[in-house]
């Protein structure tokens, strides 16, 4: 298999220039590829404003960045993200990115936090199976799970959303857009839209990929407001997206109190695939660390509330109180600051 690789320069800026996978233009030979390429990578671009073409090559589909990916079960096929909050060491590759492989098709969870990555993850699928894909399934609305899937909307997959993901993420777009490229580099970011799903889901779903299904279910506001956690009936495995975070200090971008409510619910039996960190044989054991975590900083919260402190002078003293949490936790200290001043403003009102 062959695949067409544009490089895709800045208009901007015409030395910052990237390789792009281009769906397009796969081919079962290099003349394949070759015989697509202009009309393709026209395209491409022309959907892209802000860049300008150098070139494109058919390579082989074995010379194409892949992203590392480990089976964690069968069929389930699992790359770890770094640990870290964006930076430009990690290129914005900071949540788990998963796929699993049917007997008919095979489905993606989280596409990816940049366009690069996406490619990445296109090709080691491809590297995979050669099966058709199947759903891609978006767990939440944050870019570094997400901003991978225009790739596969290019090779025609149908990408799959909560049906509040398009407001939520309507309304940081074009924040986004500037703040990731300033985290990461803009180099890294080259290429990137942010997509809205093909279809929404406001109801569990079952998806079938032959001899195993995978289930969505739409998680009241707890992470954010709109996440799904996926699970596949074969293995019995359990994608939770950032509803579970281990080593990477949970983000608070929903309800505090929505999310220890669905961390308190009785859990099935099965491996955890969480949003950031290793996978986990259960889910109480995956998100202790996170229960402990999320129940200090609603303790915290309460306290300031108590003692009527108002939110400038409460999120230093909440921070304070969570300082004996702090171990085992990277990107603790400002995380923790922004989750105490969305804590607060959530339970100001109870
Ligand atoms: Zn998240």
């Amino acid at each position: 298999m062959h695949v067409l690789i544009l490089t895709a320069c800045l208009a901007a800026s015409p030395g910052v220039c990237a390789p792009r996978l281009l769906p397009g233009g796969l081919g079962d030979t290099a003349a394949a590829c070759e015989a697509r390429g202009d009309s393709v990578a026209a395209d491409w671009i022309a959907g892209h404003p802000g860049l300008v073409a150098q070139g494109w090559t058919c390579a082989p589909l074995s010379d194409a960045p892949v992203l590392a990916v480990t089976e964690t079960a069968p069929g389930i096929h699992v790359h770890r993200g770094a640990d870290a909050a964006l930076s430009p060491d990690n290129r914005g590759g900071i949540a788990n990115l998963s796929f699993v492989v049917g007997t008919e098709r095979v489905a993606v969870i989280d596409p990816g936090g940049t366009r690069e990555q996406g490619d990445a993850l296109f090709a080691a699928i491809r590297r995979a199976t050669p099966l058709p894909l199947g759903p891609v399934i978006l767990t939440h609305m944050h870019p570094d799970h997400i901003a991978g899937a225009e790739v596969f909307a290019e090779a025609g997959a149908e990408i799959i959303g909560d049906a509040r993901l398009p407001a939520a993420l309507a309304a940081r777009r074009a924040t986004w857009m500037e703040s990731i490229p300033a985290q990461i580099g803009a180099q890294a970011w080259l290429g990137t839209v942010l997509v809205d799903p093909t279809r929404l889901v406001d109801a569990p779903a079952t998806f079938d990929l032959g001899g195993r299904s995978l289930r969505l279910n739409p998680v009241p506001r707890a992470h954010t407001d709109g996440d799904l956690t996926v699970r596949d009936d074969l293995t019995g495995t359990l994608f939770t997206g950032d509803l579970v975070f281990r080593g990477l200090t949970p983000v608070v971008d929903g309800s505090l109190k929505g999310w220890l409510a669905w961390l308190a619910q009785p859990a099935q039996p099965g491996p955890v695939v969480p949003g950031h960190g290793p996978v986990a044989p259960a889910l109480d054991r995956a998100a202790a660390d996170e229960i402990r975590y999320l129940t200090a900083l609603r303790g915290a919260v309460r306290a300031a509330l108590d003692a009527g402190q108002g939110l400038s002078q409460a999120v230093p003293a909440i921070v304070a109180a969570m300082t004996p949490q702090r171990a085992g936790w990277a990107d603790f200290d400002a995380t923790t600051a922004r989750n105490a001043a969305a804590a607060y403003a959530e339970m100001e009102w109870d």
